[in-house]
């Protein structure tokens, strides 16, 4: 559980040991924070912004598997989720408090593990961690994470507000994570059949990061600043394409034409797909946590951000009744179904991605 060989329990310390261990290497780097750990409730001074608060929760045995994730990925993916949600309101984000239930399985050196993973992503997007809870659980390691963040009110980006005729973007490439996860998942099953045998996960490094050390991107949010465009409407893509582009078209009353040519599959995205029978566009579209941003631009503002080289124009917003439809490379329109993201094809059957226009 640990990289660590040795191991303290955790009542060795007691509760306020373990708290005052894991948080004493955390300083505050916001001047809203007025004060952080340490009294009955944190500090926070507000300012003429709005406030936006996000929370996520991860849950051992549903979001995770400690058989093939390390704490300290576990630490950091635990804050970067919560940012990306910060970063689709575009908004900055300030502090996080960190909720956390451990069982006894856990080790000082394992929660630390933990919080140097929480530590990395404070620094990396400059939150302050300011409060949080710790308790024991009988059903394995709970992290529940809240975020909070600012922006001037036009600024902040909702997903009732795209209009016809938007450009649709997106940032990044789509699919891998979800590839990472299998890649994980069939290593575990090879290591209970033959333990010992070590695996090599070289040839996956890229989607095996994506699922472990999500990054929200914050660095869009700072370019799309200095490009001075407000998106009409963003997004953050954690459970797949589909599904964000039905959210906001049920929220804005609007459809979408996308081009399947132009949704972004990094190289090694394709060969894992194809090594797992999988379509790459199916996982691009229904893969979950990717943690992009999806977001929509009047089209005048579309000389602003042509130049940022991670936003990828996919297509445009288009009246209700025309539906969500993708143009496949093969010229046809299909419909884009909003299946869950566990809900896949074998790739021999995965030209036929909706019902025929
Ligand atoms: P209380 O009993 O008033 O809830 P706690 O003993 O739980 O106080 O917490 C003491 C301080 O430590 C508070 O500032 C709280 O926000 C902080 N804290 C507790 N658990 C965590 C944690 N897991 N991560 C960060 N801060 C924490
Ligand atoms: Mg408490």
């Amino acid at each position: 559980m640990s990289d660590n060989p040795t191991r303290t329990n955790i009542e060795e310390l007691g509760e306020f040991g373990l708290i005052d261990k894991i948080t004493q290497s955390f300083s505050a780097q916001q001047p809203s924070t007025m004060m952080g750990v340490g009294d009955d409730a944190a500090i926070i001074q507000p300012t003429d912004e709005q406030i936006v608060v996000t929370s996520d929760m991860l849950l051992e045995g549903i979001h995770f598997d400690l058989a093939y994730v390390p704490l300290e990925h576990l630490g950091y993916k635990s804050v970067a989720v919560n940012i990306s949600d910060i970063a689709a309101m575009n908004a900055i984000p300030q502090q996080i408090t960190v909720n956390l239930g451990l069982s006894n399985r856990f080790s000082v050196e394992a929660v630390e593990a933990l919080y140097r993973g929480i530590g990395y992503a404070c620094k990396n997007y400059k939150v302050d961690l300011v409060g949080g809870d710790t308790t024991s659980s009988a059903s394995g390691l709970v992290i529940s994470v809240t975020a909070l963040g600012a922006a001037s009110s036009q600024f902040i980006t909702r997903r009732n507000s795209v209009y016809e005729n938007d450009i649709v973007c997106v940032t990044g490439d789509l699919g891998a994570a979800y590839l990472g996860l299998q890649v994980l998942a069939r290593e575990k099953q090879v290591f209970l059949s033959a333990p010992g045998q070590q695996p090599n996960l070289e040839k996956y490094d890229y989607v095996v990061r994506r699922q472990l050390r999500p990054e929200a991107r914050m660095d869009i949010v700072y370019e799309l600043r200095e490009s001075e465009v407000i998106p009409t409407a963003m997004i953050d893509i954690s459970d797949g394409l589909a599904s964000e582009l039905f959210h906001l078209s049920k929220q804005s009353n609007v459809g979408f034409r996308i081009f399947e040519e132009n949704i972004p599959i990094d190289q090694q995205t394709y060969e894992t797909a194809e090594e797992f029978r999988l379509s790459p566009i199916t996982c691009a579209l229904n893969g979950g946590e990717d943690y992009e941003l999806l977001f929509t631009i009047s089209q005048a503002d579309y000389e602003k951000i042509k130049h940022l080289s991670d936003v990828h124009s996919i297509g445009y917003a288009q009246p209700l009744k025309n539906g969500l439809q993708l143009a496949t490379k093969a010229g046809q329109f299909v419909d884009i179904q909003a299946q869950g993201w566990n809900h896949f094809k074998a790739a021999d059957e995965a030209d036929d991605i909706g019902s025929a226009d």
